[in-house]
């Protein structure tokens, strides 16, 4: 379908049509539902149907089903070519599925459809896609010995790989850690958010249309304390490939400790600085790349750059063109096309995002645009685009990460000052530095403490490249050929040769 064709769409109707299956995936299967809840939707408080509510049982009998695929090999000993073609299949299903994808995601998560057709499915189906291009292009190598031997440097399968991911892009975190995991041969436990869990279960049915394996891919809904700790804890589980907060990132690490020391790849929080000098050509532009940075998502982006620091002498036009911007991402039912941003996830992140608010205007911030919820008659948890000039770094909303559409800006006189600030931070998830000084845009870039900088733009994202931060936001990388570190063994193999 064109553009113009999805604008006319009664995506209202669409939703109301749906009828998202909340079981386990497991075996290959969908399972009884036994114990559950119930799942709402944000854009308006209706119930999109129960959820199964796994928990130890279900993490057993899904990591059993995992570890039996991967010891009898079904998809670990296929050749790297085949697993590129099922995998391909499996993301041109992803793609045959889209509209059905977005919907999921609109509705459970409350961001707007156009961004989930547009933005979401394409990307999960090119990241499952490029994997499985890749697998059959990565080599070992032989190590440079005397010449009685032979050493051979390999990457293999690691085994059984826990998933856990978060509910802000549901169905691109899920294939971050599909893609690499599923190409490298691993078998995988999956662990959606209990806020977003229908597209990852609808994902798992797609992997079996593709021709995955039963087994290699279980999906198991539930809540973090429950399913998530369980499968954490679980001795079976090879790695756990972890995507969420700072404060459950620390559990991941314990839970390892705790078990069977399992690898932990943590992709955490941000509180990503961008940094506006006074020698850059269109601050203009630099305040819209803010905006729409910070928006999309609703702000519920672990690199939205939430702290936006402008040099003094064009503060004050730079936070009139930021408010300007800011005004056109305006909060609505994201199943109408054009919503500029969608609902919260849920009521609890709404509660949190007003109490930043609060914190802010208590700490003394000026708010200049926005603060409020909105839409209440709705029934749904929609929230103003919010802008705060004035902030210092000390304050709460310049130190936290609020995960809600708030951008705050602080002010500095030097590059030094800017730089200090801009690391004064738990975070390094991502920066970016706007100026048209080359020597200065290079020096900054270098000494910002960040997985990511961008210069001069902020919205560039591709697959070829790492995703990743520093500090507390993480150690991993998702995204690139890096990705396929994490799910892999280095193993040495001696071979003696006899002269
Ligand atoms: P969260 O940490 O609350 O939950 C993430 C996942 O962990 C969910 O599946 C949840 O059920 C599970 N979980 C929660 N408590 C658990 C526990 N005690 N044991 C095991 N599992 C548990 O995060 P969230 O609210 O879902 O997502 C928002 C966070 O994710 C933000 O901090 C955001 O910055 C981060 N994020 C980071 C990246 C990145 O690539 N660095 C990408 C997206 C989101």
């Amino acid at each position: 379908m064109t553009s113009s064709i999805y604008a006319e769409t009664d995506w209202h109707a669409r939703a109301c049509r749906l009828r998202p299956d909340g079981r386990a995936f497991i075996a290959g299967e969908r399972q009884a539902l036994g114990a559950s809840f119930a799942k709402h939707s944000p854009l308006d408080g209706r119930l999109l149907g129960q959820v199964a509510r796994c928990g130890s049982a279900e993490v057993e009998l899904a990591v059993r089903s995992a570890r039996q695929a991967f010891d009898d090999a079904r998809w670990a000993r296929q050749a790297p070519a085949q697993r590129k073609v099922v995998l391909q299949r499996f993301a041109a299903l992803v793609l045959e599925a889209r509209e059905e994808l977005a919907l999921l995601e609109c509705l459970d998560m409350g961001k707007p459809l156009r961004n989930a057709l547009q933005v979401d499915v394409p990307a999960s189906a090119r990241c499952l896609a490029w994997y499985g291009e890749a697998i059959d292009k990565v080599y070992g190598e032989v190590a440079p010995t005397g010449v009685d031997a032979l050493a051979l440097i390999t990457r293999e399968a690691m085994g059984v790989i826990g998933c856990v991911v978060p509910w802000n892009y549901p169905l691109i975190m899920a294939c971050w850690k599909l893609g690499p995991a599923l190409a490298a041969g691993n078998s995988v436990v999956l662990k959606p958010s209990e806020k977003s869990p229908f597209s990852a279960l609808r994902l798992a049915e797609l992997a079996l249309q593709a021709g995955l394996p039963a087994g290699v891919l279980n999906v198991l809904p539930g809540y973090g304390h429950e399913a998530g700790e369980a499968l954490a804890l679980h001795p079976e589980v090879d790695a756990i490939g972890f995507t969420g907060s700072t404060r459950v990132g620390r559990c991941m690490l314990e839970y390892a400790g705790r078990s069977n020391l399992k690898r932990v790849y943590n992709e955490l929080g941000g509180k990503s600085a961008f940094l506006v000098f006074d020698d850059h050509a269109d601050p203009a532009a630099a305040a819209r790349a803010a905006a729409a940075s910070l928006f999309f998502n609703q702000g519920e982006s672990c690199n939205a750059p939430s702290r936006v620091l402008v040099q003094d002498s064009v503060a004050d036009a730079f936070t009139e063109q930021l408010v300007e911007a800011a005004r056109g991402f305006r909060a609505e039912n994201g199943l109408d096309w054009g919503a500029p941003m969608g609902a919260l996830v849920d009521e609890a992140q709404l509660k949190s995002v007003e109490s930043y608010v609060g914190a802010g205007l208590q700490e003394g911030a000026r708010l200049r645009l926005g603060g409020q919820r909105c839409h209440a008659e709705s029934g749904g948890s929609y929230m103003q685009a919010t802008v705060f000039d004035q902030v210092d770094n000390r304050m709460r909303i310049a130190r936290e990460e609020i995960f809600g559409p708030v951008i705050s800006v602080l002010r500095f006189k030097t590059e030094a000052e800017a730089i200090a600030i801009a690391n004064d931070s738990p975070y390094g998830l991502q920066a970016a530095v706007w100026s048209h000084n080359i020597n200065r845009a290079h020096r900054v870039a270098r000494a910002l403490r960040a997985g990511t900088v961008h210069v001069n733009q902020y919205d560039e994202d591709d697959i070829t490249v790492p995703f990743g931060g520093v500090k507390q936001s993480g150690n991993g990388r998702d995204k690139s050929l890096h990705a396929l570190d994490k799910y892999t063994e280095l193993k040495t193999t001696w071979i003696q040769i006899d002269a």
